[in-house]
C-alpha cells in the first residue's frame, strides 16, 4: 500500500523577539494568544471590570481598553490591578496618557503612528518610561488613520504604506534602544491586510498582532478574519490575534478561539461533525445538530460528536468520532468509538447523544 504521509502541519512559526505582556508570553516561543477590546467606558471601572471578567471566562488572553480622556486614564490603575488578564491601554493622541498607562501598571500600551507628529519629540521619554517599567508597546497602524506623509507618498493605504508606517515608527523606538515592540497593520480588506503582514514579516523580527479592522457585523467579520488569519498563520505569521466584530466582544473571543482550534493551534474542545443534509436525509439534520450543540454547550473536553442524516456517509463519520448518530427509517444508530451501542427511535436521539456525551466526558481530561 501507500506509505503513510505525515500529518499535515502549518509552516513553523516565524522567529520573533519575545515579549512579556503581563503574565502572557508573546512571540514565536509562545502559543498564539487571543485578544479583544472592551466596549464599556473605561472610566466606568465596575462595568469595565465586569466585561473583562466575561471576556476572561470566554478564554480571552489579553484585553485592551480605550483611553480617550483623563477620567479613563485615572481608571487604569484600578483596572490593571483587578483584571485577571493583562490589560493594554489604547492611546491615540495624548503622550501624557501613555505615561499614565505605564505608571498605572498596564501590561502594555498601544500607540498609533498616524498620530506620531504629536509624539515625535516624546518617543525618547516614552521609550525610557516603558523600559523602566518593562512595558511593551504595540505600534498599531490603521488604514483609516495612516500617516499623512505616507498617504501622500502612496496615494492610499497600500500594504507597502502600512508596513512602512509601522517600521518607521518602530525605528524611532529602536533609535532609543527600545525593542519591546509588537506591530499591527490593520486594514478592512483581508487581501491588503495579508500582504501588509507578509511584508512586515520579511522586514522585521517583532511579534505581530493580527487584525482585520472594521471587519463588519459578526457574519462578515468572522469570515474576513478567518480567511486572513488562516492565510497568515498557515505561513507561521502572527503571534496575537484580534477578531474585530460589530458585536459583543465575547463573540470576538469565541471566533478567535475557534480559528486557532481549526488550525490546530489550540486544542480542540467540543466539535460537532454534522452533515449538510441532502436529498437522502431521513431526519431533520439542522434541528438535530442545533439541539445537540445546544445540549452540549460549554463542554470543556475534546469530544467529537457526529450527527449524520442518513446511512450513506453516516456510519463512516460516526465511527471516526467519539460519539455519533446515523439516522434512517425513523431511528438513530448511536455509535461510540466506532461501535453501534444502541438504536433508538428518532425522538430519543438528542437525549441519548447528550447522555452518552456526558458519560464519555466524565472520563476525559479537559482540553
Ligand atoms: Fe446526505 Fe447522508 Fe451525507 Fe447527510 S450523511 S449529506 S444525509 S448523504
Amino acid at each position: 500500500g501507500m506509505p503513510a504521509s505525515p500529518a499535515p502541519v502549518l509552516a513553523e512559526r516565524r522567529k520573533t523577539r519575545q515579549l512579556q505582556v503581563g503574565a502572557v508570553g508573546v512571540g514565536s516561543e509562545h502559543p498564539v494568544s487571543v485578544q479583544s477590546m472592551t466596549t464599556t467606558v473605561t472610566a466606568d471601572i465596575n462595568s469595565t471590570l465586569q466585561q473583562i471578567a466575561e471576556l476572561t471566562a470566554a478564554g480571552c488572553d489579553i484585553v485592551r481598553v480605550a483611553c480617550p480622556s483623563a477620567d479613563d486614564a485615572e481608571a487604569l490603575p484600578a483596572i490593571a490591578q483587578k483584571s485577571k488578564i493583562p490589560v493594554i491601554a489604547d492611546i491615540h493622541f495624548q503622550p501624557k496618557y501613555v505615561f499614565a498607562a505605564i505608571e498605572a501598571g498596564c501590561a502594555a500600551v498601544r500607540v498609533n503612528p498616524g498620530n506620531i507628529k504629536k509624539f515625535d519629540d516624546k518617543v525618547k521619554e516614552i521609550a525610557q518610561a516603558a523600559k523602566d517599567h518593562g512595558t511593551p508597546i504595540r505600534i498599531g497602524v490603521n488604514a483609516g488613520s495612516l500617516d499623512p506623509r505616507l498617504m501622500q507618498k502612496y496615494g492610499k493605504a497600500t500594504p507597502e504604506a502600512l508596513a512602512e508606517s509601522a517600521l518607521w515608527e518602530a525605528s524611532l523606538f529602536a533609535e532609543h534602544d527600545f525593542h519591546d515592540l509588537k506591530i499591527s497593520v490593520k486594514h478592512n480588506d483581508p487581501v491588503v491586510m495579508v500582504r501588509a503582514y507578509e511584508i512586515l514579516a520579511e522586514q522585521c523580527d517583532y511579534p505581530l498582532h493580527l487584525g482585520v479592522t472594521e471587519a463588519g457585523p459578526a457574519f462578515q467579520g468572522t469570515i474576513k478574519s478567518a480567511v486572513a488569519f488562516g492565510a497568515l498563520l498557515r505561513q507561521g505569521i502572527g503571534d496575537t490575534i484580534r477578531v474585530s466584530l460589530s458585536a459583543p466582544p465575547v463573540e470576538e473571543i469565541k471566533v478567535g478561539t475557534q480559528i486557532l482550534q481549526s488550525l490546530n493551534l489550540r486544542p480542540r474542545k467540543l466539535e460537532i461533525v454534522s452533515c449538510p443534509s441532502c436529498g437522502r436525509a431521513q431526519v431533520d439534520v439542522y434541528k438535530l445538530a442545533e439541539e445537540v450543540t445546544a445540549g452540549l454547550e460549554g463542554m470543556e473536553v475534546p469530544l467529537r460528536v457526529a450527527v449524520m442524516g442518513c446511512v450513506v456517509n453516516g456510519p463512516g463519520e460516526a465511527r471516526e468520532a467519539d460519539l455519533g448518530v446515523a439516522s434512517g427509517n425513523g431511528k438513530g444508530q448511536i455509535f461510540v468509538k466506532g461501535e453501534v451501542i444502541k438504536t433508538v427511535p428518532e425522538h430519543q436521539i438528542v437525549e441519548t447523544l447528550i447522555e452518552e456525551a456526558m458519560r464519555i466526558a466524565e472520563d476525559m481530561e479537559p482540553a
